[in-house]
């Protein structure tokens, strides 16, 4: 019975982070892993999705090119050459990663784990036996709606992620980052696309003004948005789906991507009978991500919270760290960034505007918009949108939201600003390199401080 200090079930973002950082500490790790090491985010999410949006962006160059003087044209996408592409990006991670993992010395284990005990992992015959944590990471899948089942036309985004062919219409059930992001890179390849989003607005869980903008951007691209409505059917045959919406309005497309969220894979594993404490499939923990169960700690996205790669990867090290006993800083929810890689892109961190008159008054907020359009280099790009700061009145900036092309980029500076809890006084003197997208934050600070120079705040 091979024993270890650390056993970790799942290795995707949350759980190999975890090994590396574990075995980097001096613990003995095993990583026990049914699929392929890196992930959901790796083979079937980030990585792959963002490819398909570069290849996106240089389609719209080729059709926007004369706008720049430069003659290309679009004839079309090659799908097989454009999966070359993207699994080539995707194959020179997973062997980066793969040797990373063997080079720490962290028992790779391929199969199917179950948890038996508090301290013990089956795998097939084997019982892997953890002398200081168990740690789970089994990540989410694709989830549905009542009644709506997947297949044939109906597709979630793995299906998606592996289409042949460019559908030549789509609806996109779901507005939110994964819904956003395919209905962007379709339209993008020439597919007729049409978002159906029971909240009023897209990209709901992002500052209102940010959805304003992106819902002003993709009707403008041609993106159809139906907010506020709900899917109620779908049927579907040899030339299309037909999708019924609460009303009676019905929709046709070649297809219809499910994209309404991701739910936990946590469930048939064991844990419920080892008593781990679990919410709607959930499993609950405390901020130092620990379970109910001593010794039974949990990452990633079967912990209630922000679905995100990056966050999976901390608490990873988080967990890590404190099972070696090095007692690190809790990890802040809301000092997460987020980003929506569409065209055009929302990045944000922190408090939403709404957010921040819940916790500080109403009268306690102060919040500036810079535009693009006085932005150089954002100009010299042809996008438009906006950096909006969010600070609590002659407070630290709480909150920053951005769209616009490649803001995503921008959301490192945001981020240090939001955690280091700076004060616009305190950041608007350090100097922005001329011309960057990065100077429209120097501009929203030296607004917000009181010297605003190429605005009228
Ligand atoms: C289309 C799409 C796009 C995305 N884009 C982004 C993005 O741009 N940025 C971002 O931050 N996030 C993105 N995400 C979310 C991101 O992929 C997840 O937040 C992240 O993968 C969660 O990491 P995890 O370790 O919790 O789970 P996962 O990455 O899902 O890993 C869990 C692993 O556990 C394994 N496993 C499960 N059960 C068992 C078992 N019983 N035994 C052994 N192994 C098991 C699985 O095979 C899997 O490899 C995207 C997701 C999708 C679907």
């Amino acid at each position: 019975m091979p024993t270890f200090d650390l056993v970790i079930l799942g290795g995707g973002s949350g759980g190999y982070a975890a090994a590396l950082r574990g075995s980097q500490l001096g613990l003995s790790v095993a990583l026990i892993e049914k699929d392929k090491v890196g992930g959901t985010c790796l083979h079937y999410g980030c990585i792959p999705t963002k490819a398909l949006l570069h290849a996106a962006e240089v389609a719209d160059a080729a059709k926007e090119s004369a706008a720049f003087g430069i003659k290309a044209s679009f004839d079309g996408v090659d799908v097989p050459a454009l999966q070359a592409y993207r699994d080539g990006v995707v194959g020179r991670l997973y062997k980066g990663l793969q040797g990373l993992v063997k080079s720490r010395g962290i028992e790779f284990v391929q199969g199917t784990g179950r948890l038996t005990s508090p301290t013990t992992v089956q795998v097939g015959d084997e019982t892997y036996t953890a002398s200081k944590a168990v740690v789970l990471a089994t990540g989410s899948y694709a989830r549905s709606l009542p009644g709506l089942e997947i297949g044939g036309r109906v597709l979630t985004s793995y299906e998606a992620l592996n289409l042949d062919h460019v559908p030549s219409s789509a609806i996109v059930l779901g507005g939110g980052v994964i819904g956003v992001e395919f209905a962007s890179v379709w339209r993008s390849f020439g597919t007729d696309v049409t978002i159906v989003e029971a909240l009023p607005r897209l990209v709901p869980n992002e500052d209102e003004s940010c959805s304003k903008a992106l819902d002003r951007a993709f009707r403008k691209r041609g993106i159809k948005a139906k907010t506020g409505v709900r899917f109620q059917g779908v049927t579907q045959d040899a030339d299309g789906v037909v999708v019924t919406l609460e009303g009676g309005e019905t929709l046709q497309a070649d297809l219809l991507l499910v994209a309404v969220g991701r739910g936990p894979n946590a469930t048939g594993m064991g844990f419920e009978e080892v008593g781990v404490a679990m919410d709607r499939g959930f499993v609950l923990t405390d901020e130092r991500l620990r379970t109910n169960v001593p010794g039974v700690y949990a990452v990633g996205d079967i912990v209630p919270g922000l679905q995100l790669a990056h966050r999976g990867f901390q608490q990873g090290i988080f967990v890590a760290e404190e099972i070696a006993g090095q007692n690190p800083r809790a990890i802040e929810e809301s000092g997460i960034p987020r980003v929506t890689y569409s065209d055009p892109e929302v990045a944000s961190v922190g408090l939403t505007e709404a957010q921040a008159k819940e916790k500080y008054g109403e009268g306690n907020v102060e919040t500036y918009e810079y535009n693009l359009g006085g932005n150089g280099k954002s100009q010299i790009l042809a996008t438009a949108g906006f950096v909006k700061l969010v600070r609590e009145k002659d407070g630290p900036v709480v909150g920053v939201h951005m769209v616009g092309a490649r803001v995503g980029e921008l959301v490192g500076e945001g981020q240090l600003v939001v955690n280091w809890e700076a004060y616009p006084e305190d950041v608007s003197g350090l100097v922005h390199a001329h011309p960057t997208q990065n100077e429209a934050f120097g501009e929203a600070f030296l607004a917000l401080a009181g010297k605003p120079l190429h605005s009228h705040a």
